[in-house]
């Protein structure tokens, strides 16, 4: 182990913080949002409480992506980019993790379906203008 500055310990919690972002397994993040789409959890997503610490004060959520947007605009334009359009499809493709999987088989009849259908979520904002 290198010896180091230990002068700047605040910028320091921060960079780890951001590492362990990254470390985060993209499988794993997959698996998540797989849960986060089902419909309670869904709702619970989209109609949160308004938070002043997040990006718009948490009202637009992509919950393909995880992601807060600053306003209905900046939601839109990322609906139609390459970035969502891709999540979308690795959503549609894998609706099930090897251990769910495993599990549906133990259950006996129960086939899980090959595909499900993953659509970006509807703008309810829009239609009350
Ligand atoms: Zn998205």
């Amino acid at each position: 182990m290198a010896p180091r500055s230990s002068r700047q310990t605040g910028s320091h919690k921060a960079r780890s913080l951001a590492r362990q972002w990254k470390a985060k397994r993209r499988r794993r993040d997959l698996d998540q949002i797989h849960g986060d789409l089902r419909p309670d959890n869904a709702a619970r997503l989209l109609h949160q409480e308004p938070d002043p610490d997040m990006p718009g004060s948490a009202q637009h959520y992509c919950l393909h992506c995880a992601r807060y947007f600053v306003d209905l605009n900046s939601m839109k334009e990322h609906f139609k980019s390459k970035v969502h359009k891709k999540r979308l499809k690795q959503l549609s493709e894998e609706p099930y993790t090897q251990e769910e999987a495993e599990r549906a088989a133990g259950m006996g009849s129960y086939i899980p379906p090959k595909k499900i259908e993953v659509q970006t979520q509807p703008l309810e904002m829009e239609e009350s203008g």
